[in-house]
């Protein structure tokens, strides 16, 4: 698995290798995967590492990995701060951020390119990065932003439930129990997670547009700004992905 490879050298720090990905890539692609939560990016994100090799490096994954299990070893310096923070109940800083990105330079840098998703989130990270990738020589290919209407990510995000006692994962219309609100495994109870709640999803939703948008902006002024509407299915929504990658050479 090209992203659990990339999750361990994240957290082995600096030094570490990160995992080969595919080696018949035509070209080492420096993207940038931008989009709010529910869109779908994670999903486009792996058929991407499929099809066109780089290094995905998901900072949502890292950190949940990372907060989960630190498989052994001694986390990094910023994965070490960020995961106090984690443990506090706060968000990890803009800086700390940044510098978990900085660690990982030399991965940037490699011959198989990398993947950008969930960095970056904030106008300084983007200005961040930049800097980051002047000083290995990479520039970015295009940042790719995934929209889709706002009443369609409420749909989809709100329709997950949780099982009570194992946390099971399931979706009402996507990946429904055998017998409604009981879980497979356990027989437990399903339960919507409040964060889930169309309230709540909302509110996340209007935080990520106030903080993104800027970096939107800022891509766009580049010229590398790449948009594609997600309101389809997976495949289709790839289609168009593809498409784009393409055009790039
Ligand atoms: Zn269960």
């Amino acid at each position: 698995m090209y992203s659990l490879g990339n999750r361990i050298a994240w957290l082995q720090g600096p030094g570490a290798n990160c995992a080969k990905t595919n080696p018949v890539a035509p070209r080492p692609w420096h993207l940038v995967l931008l989009g709010p939560p529910g869109v779908g990016k994670g999903t486009q994100a792996e058929k991407i590492v499929a099809e066109f090799g780089a290094c995905h490096l998901s900072t949502g994954d890292v950190f949940r990995h990372a907060a989960r299990n630190s498989g052994g070893t001694a986390p990094s310096p910023a994965m070490a701060t960020a995961l106090a923070a984690m443990k506090r109940g706060e968000l990890v800083s803009d800086a700390t951020v940044v510098e978990l990105v900085r660690e990982r330079a030399d991965c940037l840098s490699c011959q198989y390119g990398f993947l950008l998703d969930g960095f970056p989130r904030t106008i300084d990270q983007a200005r961040a990065l930049d800097g980051i990738l002047g000083n290995v020589k990479r520039k970015l290919d295009a940042a790719v932003n995934y929209f889709a209407p706002e009443t369609l990510i409420i749909e989809r995000l709100s329709g997950r439930r949780v099982c009570k006692q194992c946390r099971a994962g399931y979706h009402v219309a996507n990946k429904p129990p055998r017998q409604a609100g009981r879980c497979d495994a356990c027989g437990g109870e399903l339960i919507q997670r409040d964060d889930d709640k169309p309230e709540a999803i909302r509110t996340r939703l209007h935080a990520y547009a106030a903080t993104c948008n800027p970096v939107l902006e800022y891509y766009r002024k580049q010229g590398l700004l790449r948009e594609i509407d997600a309101s389809g299915d997976p495949d289709s929504v790839f289609a168009q992905t593809r498409a784009i990658i393409q055009k790039l050479v």
